[in-house]
Parts: C-alpha cells; structure tokens; sequence
C-alpha cells in the first residue's frame, strides 16, 4: 500500500516512510492511495476474533510493507493487560434501547488517545529500523492536556526515541500536571512553558520550521518528529475499534449480519471520526456518523452550509479537547470524498490560509450530507446530560462523552427508524472530575482537585481510574520550566549540545 499526499505534491511512500515522515514535507497529508475492502462475511466472522486480531487484520492491509511478525510484535506491545485493564481493550457497553458506549479510555492516561499512542511509537521504532536510520529521534510534543500524557506513556522507554513535552504553565488543570510531571522513564522530559496554549505551540511549531536549529541538531545525531493525529501512524490504529465494536453487536445478537448502525463522535481534530469513515469504506455497514461539537460549532456549521469560516471566537469549554477550530484531519476527508481531487483541496486551504475561509461545492456538500451529520451540544445542555446520565443509569460520563450523547439525542428526535449507535466515550469521567462534579449539583463544593476524585467516588461508587489515583502521592521527576523564547535552549539542554 502506497501513500500520497492531499495535496498531489510528493511522490508515493510506503506506509513506514509516511510514519516516519508525520506530513508531507511541502505541506498536505499522507492518506492511502486505494482503501483496502473486507467482504461482509470477514467483518461478520471478526465475532470470533480477539481485539488483537482484528488488528492484525486493519493493520496488514494498510501497513502493507511490515512484516507480519512485526505488526504481531508491535500488537503484543501495545494491547496487553498491562496497558489495558479491560478484556477487548475499548468495551461496549449498552446504555438504553439501542444505544451502546464504546468506552476508549482504558489505557494508561485515561483519554482515548492511548487507543493510538500506545501502539503507534512501536510503529514509528519499526519504520526507523526499516529505514537503517541512523539519526536518534526527538518528538517534540505542545499540549494542552491529554496528547501529552498519553504521547509520554507510548514513548516512554522506547529504544533510539525521547519525547520532549512542553505545556502551557497556566494552561493545564493540576491532575493533568501532576499526570505529565510524574512521568517515569529516561527517556522522557517535560517542560512547563511560561504562557497560554498558543504561545506554547507556536513556539514548538516555529522549531519545526526552523531551519537552522534543524540542522544544528542533525550534525549531532538527531532529527526532530512528532505525535499527533496528523501522523497516519495515530489514525491507523483507531479504525482497528471500529471493527471491533461492530463484531462484540454481532456476538451480543443486537444487529445481524450486514445491518447498518450509526456512530457518534465527540469530535476536535476530525481524527476520530475519519478512523470511522475509513471503516466504512473498508466495508463496515453505517447508516450515518453524527459529528459531535461542543460551542465551538465549526464543524456543525461547515455540515449544514458547506462553509468552514474561521471567523468566529475560540471559546473555552468543559470540554476542552474539543476547543478546536483548525480540524487538521478534514482536510483528509475531502480529499476521500471528493475522489482525490487535489486540485480542490489547494483551493480551499489556501483559501482558508489567505481568506479564513473556503466553501465546497454544491455535489461535494450533498454527497457528504448523505452520510454526516453535525450538532453541537452547548455547556447547559452538555451539564445537564451528565446530570441526567448519572441519575437515569447510574453511569458517570466525562463532559466529552456528553457532548456526544446529547447531540445523539437531537439527532435521534428526527430519525424515523430504529438503528443501533455506538457513541464513543472518549475520556474517563475522573480526568474532567471537577467539571463532572460540578454538573451534578450535589450541593457539594470541594475545591481540591485531588480530593474531588474521592468526592465524586464517594458519591457515584465508580473505581477512581488508576492513571488518576494518588497522584498527589507519586514522586515528582520533572522541573523544567522555561519562557517561550528560550525553548531552544531548554531542547539544546536536554541533548547536552552547546
Ligand atoms: C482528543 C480528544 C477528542 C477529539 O478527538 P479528535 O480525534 O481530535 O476529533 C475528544 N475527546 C477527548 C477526551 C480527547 O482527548
């Protein structure tokens, strides 16, 4: 399988050199040239296949230049009990009348990126050794939260690779600090930026671009990469739970063979919710994806009009992994949905680049409106589901996953047939512990927010999730801190280059 970029501009790579590269050097990203198909007797028979072979099967065609002992190898690594307390990795679990939660958070860092972060640096170690690559490998992560953990615990302790993190000092809530600056293995190194979010990734952005200090790191042996969704490398392994949340309906006889489901997505970077449509055109029968957005509605305004105008205001919101208005993987989806067109994607991102905005055409916004939808869940209606979640079934959900099941709920009032949805919950609802405590309305008001775990334990009976528990108690190794101008310093640092 080749990969070749959006924007028509690089030549074919094979999937461990697309790894390797993250995004086209001239600009655009890497999608597969053909999307492998399973016939529907495969993706019925995945009933009696275990997550990780499932695995196997998703990642074979598409990474088609590794060997199969090596994606077995890089399967052991990343889905085990160890990493995943949960038999099947991400659980399904049924709310009410066909309505079903694929829980993603079972992992080491509680958010849904470890269903990717923890396979995806055995990918890259692979794609290096292919290569005889002789430069070691730096990724530079800027986090506003949950990236940075869960890029920290796939990176931790792989041979040849360190993983530099940089957050925002006032930009991240304690648990999500105390989570990073606890971070064992040698390896690994995190620096509190002084700053907001966006200095703190300009800053990182502008190493990226600078060729300078590029090169200054490269006549000592190292080449900077980096970890997020952007990278095929982290999509990849999200389209493996797709297939797997299909097959545990069949094996529970909810659906039956062949019959069509729809999913919901809380929805930031479109990375999510591009694994699923990926599913989809590999075989998987949906009715329709539901793309989920908090206030900041871009997404659902781009669904409806065929518009995507970045001129409107960022708003923070209790769901801050969704405070996204550059959804970097859309980019990726109109390039599918318009058969590969890189014609049309120049023109609408360097309209977005030059005007802020651009708007598809008319065939292009009817075809993607027969298979997405988009809504958006305010922070009242976002608060008010995680109240009624909890008292109507006794189930804790994080504000990301409530997003996600009212905008459902919306949808669902116009739907005139009865279809089966798999709503992916996308955080534990102990990382967002204060927010969820607050939407409950217990009259409660604990301010510490290591103590409103036990608060939120003590009222719901849910198991605190381990990557969250005593935290306040594990041994700090991380000090760094630094001013956005002197990061090259603090990485010249961290290598010992003068
Ligand atoms: C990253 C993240 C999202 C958004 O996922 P995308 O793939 O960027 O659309 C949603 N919820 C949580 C908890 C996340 O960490």
């Amino acid at each position: 399988m080749k990969y070749i970029s959006t924007r028509g501009n690089y030549q074919p790579v094979e999937a461990a050199q697309a790894i390797r590269l993250g995004m086209v050097p001239a600009g655009g990203l890497f999608v597969p040239e053909k999307v492998p198909i399973f016939s529907q007797d495969t993706i019925y028979n995945m009933k009696d296949n275990t997550y990780q072979e499932i695995a196997l099967m998703v990642l074979e065609e598409f990474l088609s230049d590794y060997q199969e002992s090596e994606l077995e190898d890089c399967i052991r690594k990343a889905y085990n009990e160890k990493n995943f307390t949960s038999d099947g990795m991400a659980p399904v679990l049924n709310l009410d009348d066909n309505i079903y939660i694929m829980e993603l958070w079972h992992g080491p860092t509680a958010a849904f990126k470890d269903m990717a972060l923890q396979l995806m640096p055995h990918l890259l170690l692979k794609a290096l050794q292919k290569a005889e690559f002789s430069k070691e490998v730096v990724i530079l992560v800027a986090t506003s939260g949950d990236t940075g953990k869960a890029a920290l615990e796939g990176f931790k302790d792989i041979p040849g690779i360190r993983i530099i993190v940089f957050y925002p000092a006032e930009g991240v809530s304690k648990i999500q600090e105390a989570q990073m600056t606890t971070t064992t293995g040698s390896n690994t190194y995190v620096v509190a930026v002084e700053g907001n979010f966006d200095e703190c990734q300009n800053s990182v952005k502008e190493i990226f671009a600078d060729r300078d200090f590029n090169s200054l790191i490269s006549r000592q042996g190292y080449q900077f990469s980096s970890a997020n969704s952007i990278n095929w490398g982290r999509l990849v392994p999200q389209i493996i739970y797709y297939f797997a949340a299909y097959a545990s309906l069949l094996r529970d006889d909810v659906i039956s063979k062949g019959q069509k489901i729809d999913i919901t997505v809380p929805t930031g970077n479109f990375g999510n919710i591009l694994a699923a449509y990926y599913a989809y055109r590999m075989g998987l029968p949906v009715h329709k994806f539901v793309c989920a957005s908090n206030d900041n509605k871009i997404l659902t305004d781009f669904l409806r009009t065929g518009e995507y105008n970045l001129e409107r205001d960022f708003i923070k919101t209790i769901s801050p992994s969704m405070d996204i208005l550059i959804s970097s993987n859309l980019e990726r989806f109109l390039f599918e949905i318009t058969g590969h067109n890189a014609d049309k994607i120049n023109k609408w991102y360097d309209d977005l680049k030059n005007k802020g905005c651009f708007k598809i055409d008319d065939p292009t916004r009817k075809k993607i409106a027969g298979i997405f939808v988009g809504e958006y869940a305010s922070e009242t209606e976002t608060k008010n589901t995680i109240k009624k979640v909890f008292r109507d079934y006794n189930y804790l959900v994080d504000t990301h996953t409530a997003v996600g099941i009212r905008v459902y709920q919306k949808y669902r009032q116009n739907l005139a047939e009865d279809i089966p949805v798999i709503i992916d919950s996308t955080a534990n609802p102990y990382k967002f512990s204060k927010a969820v405590l607050d939407s409950l309305e217990t009259g409660i008001n604990t301010v510490n927010e290591f103590a409103i775990l036990d608060t939120l334990n003590k009222i719901s009976g849910q198991d605190i999730h381990r990557a969250l528990k005593d935290l306040d108690k594990q041994e700090i190794k991380h000090y760094r801190n630094c001013d956005t101008s002197k990061i090259r310093k603090e990485i010249k640092d961290i290598l010992n280059i003068n």
